[in-house]
């Protein structure tokens, strides 16, 4: 049995008071315990979520550079999130991929060519895949209040983990969690959640509200 995660990405959202509004919104609900909850933080608030932010809410920076220290101006290291207590990072969002010009993106041509290619330029250099969770997220449901259906989510994510078993392994296909993004709400998330190989979710928008809660416990 894959553990329900459900992770909110602020994205450049919020600031000290609205962030920490929210963040004791988070503290004061009750949470299902069966679900992981991690949050990503912009880098400048990534200490501030962290210390303010119950433990058993982990906390994710929502991108880095990939070696430990350096002359690389405007980066973060890994080493200084796992510094600070922050134990995640959401990597290769489509937000940097197009945004700011990140690599491992192809001209959309279906969407199984892009997942599996995505998804090949990780798993080479993947050590323990218990330390990673996958997001799918169609870009066309990114902040535009279309959500893939229920259907169109688990045929991916079914596809996505055949993918794993014949490149990776059986235990790892069957063990990695795969998440779905794009427009999540309150409202959605029950069906999206029950379907059999939608393991949790990556939040936008609804994470910065206290429906986010409802999310996290969408399994419940
Ligand atoms: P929305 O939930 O705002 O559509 O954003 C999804 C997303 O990109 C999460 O990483």
């Amino acid at each position: 049995p894959r553990k329900f995660f459900v992770g909110g990405n602020w994205k450049m959202n919020g600031d000290k008071k609205s962030l920490g509004e929210l963040i004791h919104t988070l503290n004061g609900a009750k949470l299902s315990a069966d679900t992981e909850v991690v949050c990503g933080a912009p880098s400048i608030y990534l200490d501030f979520a962290r210390q303010k932010l119950d433990a058993k809410i982990g906390v994710a920076a929502q991108n880095c550079y990939k070696v430990p220290k350096g002359a690389f101006t405007g980066e973060i290291s890994p080493a200084m999130i796992k510094d600070i207590g922050a134990a995640w990072v959401i990597l290769g969002h489509s937000e940097r991929r197009h945004v700011f010009g990140e690599s491992d993106e192809r001209e959309a041509g279906i969407t199984e060519k892009v997942v599996f290619e995505q998804t090949k330029a990780i798993a080479d250099n993947v050590k323990d895949w218990s330390k990673v969770v996958l997001a799918y997220e169609p870009v066309w449901a990114i902040g535009t209040g279309k959500t893939a259906t229920p259907q169109q989510a688990q045929e991916v994510h079914e596809k996505l983990r055949g993918w794993l078993k014949s490149h990776v392994s059986d235990a790892v296909a069957q063990s990695t969690r795969i998440i779905y993004g794009g427009s999540v709400t309150g409202s959605n998330c029950k069906e999206l959640a029950s379907q059999h190989d939608v393991d949790g979710f990556l939040v936008g928008g609804a994470s910065l509200k206290p429906e986010f809660v409802d999310i996290i416990n969408a399994k419940h």
